[in-house]
């Protein structure tokens, strides 16, 4: 799930209340490109009495396209994940600086630091610059947003540069975390699975709010033939997508047991 520190909008804490008022006996935070909420998520779960593995969700570059691998078990005092992700998080401002820019050449008076201010101090993400243009009126909505001016390929985007798949694979096995491909139905870049099993991913998250019955025996079935955990994921947003409930497509006890014997926490 995701908090307020990338593009959620629950504080951790809140999360961890969330999560244990539905009865949850483990979870991840999984923030895009930061690990800022872990310390604050591990602290709550502590006092919820609910296992926590912490997590972080890349976003890395293959070809045109981006797909997502999740980080779990990472060590969070890890210099070199610390400083990739600081690195990351200095792009995303430059970015939306020309993004902000990019706007205004087209006649809408975005101000960045507005945005900047909207996203309060966390990691900036072109839903940031959705929300403050429909809240602006800039926009009909945020998907209208996306749909006129930020979404891939409209005037006002701009591509970040992102982690390669070695290099976001290597940085979670480095740090002691196991790498796992998000949503695979979304990413719709299965000719890619293999590349992954042999670059060390770990794992598919195979139970997600959006797999239909069918992608999941696919991706369980892709599971078995490759010996990788099969995960599940809530993809849990806060307000900010609520077509995703927390505690949605959970993780099978016998892959949680794979899980913890990966990791060390
Ligand atoms: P960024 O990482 O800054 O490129 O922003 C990605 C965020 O924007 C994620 O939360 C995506 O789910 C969201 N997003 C990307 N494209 C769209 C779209 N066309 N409609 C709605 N949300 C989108
Ligand atoms: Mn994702």
């Amino acid at each position: 799930m995701h908090s307020r520190f990338s593009d959620g909008t629950l504080s951790p804490a809140e999360l961890v209340a969330l999560a244990a008022e539905r009865g949850l006996h483990a979870l991840s935070i999984t923030d895009h490109d930061t690990i800022a909420g872990l310390e604050e998520a591990r602290e709550a779960c502590r006092g919820a009495g609910i296992l926590f593995i912490p997590g972080v969700e890349l976003s890395v570059g293959y070809g045109n396209g981006e797909i997502h691998i999740l980080g779990y078990g990472i060590d969070t005092r890890s210099k070199v994940l610390r400083d990739t992700l600081d690195r990351l998080a200095a792009e995303r401002e430059e970015r939306m600086v020309k993004m902000v820019k990019r706007l205004r050449s087209s006649g809408i008076p975005a101000v960045f630091e507005d945005v900047r201010a909207l996203a309060g101090g966390n990691i900036l993400s072109r839903l940031h610059l959705a929300t403050y243009l429909a809240e602006n009126e800039f926009a009909a909505s945020r998907d209208d947003a996306f749909l006129k001016f930020i979404g891939n390929g409209r005037p006002a985007f701009v591509r970040r540069r992102l982690l390669t798949l070695k290099d976001s694979i290597d940085l979670i096995v480095g740090t002691g975390g196991f790498p796992v491909l998000a949503h695979p139905a979304l990413t719709r870049r299965d000719d890619l699975i293999e590349y992954l099993v042999r670059l060390g991913i770990r794992g598919i998250e195979v139970y997600y709010p959006k797999h239909s019955p069918g992608n999941t025996a696919k991706y369980e079935k892709i599971c078995r033939k490759y010996g990788l955990i099969a995960t599940g994921g809530s993809d849990f947003h806060g307000n900010s997508k609520p077509e995703t409930p927390l505690g949605a497509a959970l993780t099978p006890p016998d892959q949680l047991q794979r899980i913890l014997k990966l990791i060390q926490l």
